[in-house]
C-alpha cells in the first residue's frame, strides 16, 4: 500500500490555499486506497504554536477532511538528530556563518526566485563541539544533476549543489531545517508518494539529493497548482492567509469545497459539496495545471 502525506505549516490557520492543497492529496490518497499521514510541521516554534496546530486540525476537520494518522514534526528531533549524525560521519556537515544578507549579496539567483549560496565555506572543518556549538550547518551535496519523477510531468531536474548551493540542514539554535526534516520525517514514515503545491517543486531536487546522501529512494511526486490571492497592492501571491481562519469560516465548508472543486477544474460549477462527493469523479488529467486566483469577495457576498 502507498503512504502518502499532507504537511502544512502550523504558522496560521487554513487559508484557501491549505484547503486546495489538503483535498488534492486527500482526494489522491483515497482514491487509489494509499494512506494519508497529516503530518503538522511546527518546528520553528515561534511562528507554529500548538494553539495554532490545534486550529489547523480543526480546521482540515470541519472542512471534512480525514487521516489515517496525525503527527508533529517537532516530535520527531530524535531522528533530525540521527540524520545530522549519519551526515556528519559522512563527512558532509560544515558550519556555515554567512548571513542571509551576505547570501543575497552574492546576486545569484536560485530557481525558486531567491538567493543562491556559492558552497564558498566548504572548507571549513566541522568542530568537534558541533553538537552543542552556536552555529548553522551545512551539507556539501554531491555535484551533479539531480532529477526526481514527478507524475504530472513536472520538471524537477537540477543540479541542486550549484542551482541553490548547499542547504543549511541545521540552525544556530541546533533545530533541523525546512529541507532536512521532511526529508527524514517522510523516510521514518515509509512515505512515496508526496502530493503538494507546484511552489515547492524547486525544492524537489534538493531534497532529493539530501534523500540519496543518506541512502533512501525517493518518492514519486504530484505538484499541483496554486490558489493565488490578491495582496493590497493587487499583486497576485500563493494564498497566504490575507482571509482570516475565522473569516473563512463565515461560509460553510460545503460552499467553500464547491468553489475549490470548480477552480481546480473538478466541477463545471461551484455547487456545494463536501470532499467525499468529489471522489467519484477524481483524476488527475481532469485537474486545472494553471493557478487558480481566489475571490473572497463573491463567496462572502452570496448568500
Ligand atoms: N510545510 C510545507 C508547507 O506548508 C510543505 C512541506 C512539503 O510538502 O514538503 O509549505
Amino acid at each position: 500500500m502507498a503512504t502518502s502525506r499532507f504537511a502544512p505549516t502550523a504558522s496560521g490557520r487554513a487559508h484557501p490555499g491549505t484547503l486546495l492543497a489538503g483535498l488534492l492529496a486527500w482526494l489522491d490518497a483515497r482514491r487509489s486506497g494509499a494512506r494519508l499521514i497529516l503530518r503538522i510541521e511546527d518546528i520553528d516554534r515561534e511562528r507554529c504554536t500548538p494553539a495554532l496546530a490545534a486550529a489547523l486540525i480543526g480546521d482540515l476537520d470541519w472542512f471534512g477532511l480525514d487521516f489515517d494518522a496525525v503527527e508533529r514534526q517537532s516530535e520527531h528531533a530524535a531522528d533530525h538528530l540521527a540524520a545530522l549524525e549519519r551526515l556528519a560521519a559522512l563527512g558532509r556537515l560544515y558550519p556555515s556563518t554567512m548571513s542571509r544578507r551576505q547570501v543575497t549579496a552574492l546576486g545569484r539567483r536560485a530557481p525558486d526566485g531567491g538567493w543562491a549560496y556559492d558552497n564558498s565555506e566548504r572548507d571549513t572543518p566541522l568542530p568537534d563541539d558541533w553538537r552543542s556549538a552556536d552555529i548553522a550547518l551545512r551539507v556539501r551535496l554531491p555535484e551533479g544533476r539531480v532529477a526526481p519523477v514527478d507524475e504530472g510531468g513536472v520538471d524537477l531536474e537540477q543540479n541542486p549543489a550549484q542551482s541553490f548551493g548547499d542547504p543549511v540542514v541545521r540552525t544556530r539554535s541546533g533545530g533541523a531545517t525546512y529541507h532536512l526534516a521532511v526529508v527524514v520525517d517522510d523516510h521514518h514514515a515509509g512515505v512515496d508518494r508526496i502530493v503538494r503545491g507546484r511552489d515547492l517543486a524547486t525544492a524537489s531536487a534538493t531534497q532529493a539529493a539530501l534523500r540519496r546522501l543518506l541512502g533512501w529512494p525517493d518518492p514519486v511526486y504530484r505538484h499541483h497548482l496554486l490558489v493565488l490571492e490578491s495582496d493590497a497592492s493587487g499583486k497576485l501571491a500563493k494564498s497566504h492567509g490575507s482571509i482570516s481562519g475565522d473569516e473563512l469560516r463565515q461560509i460553510t465548508p460545503e460552499r467553500l469545497c464547491g468553489e475549490l472543486a470548480r477552480l481546480a477544474g473538478l466541477a463545471d460549477t461551484s455547487a456545494p459539496c463536501r470532499p467525499r462527493d468529489l471522489l467519484d469523479g477524481f483524476c488527475w488529467q481532469r485537474i486545472s495545471p494553471a493557478d487558480a486566483v481566489w475571490d473572497h469577495t463573491k463567496l462572502r457576498d452570496s448568500p
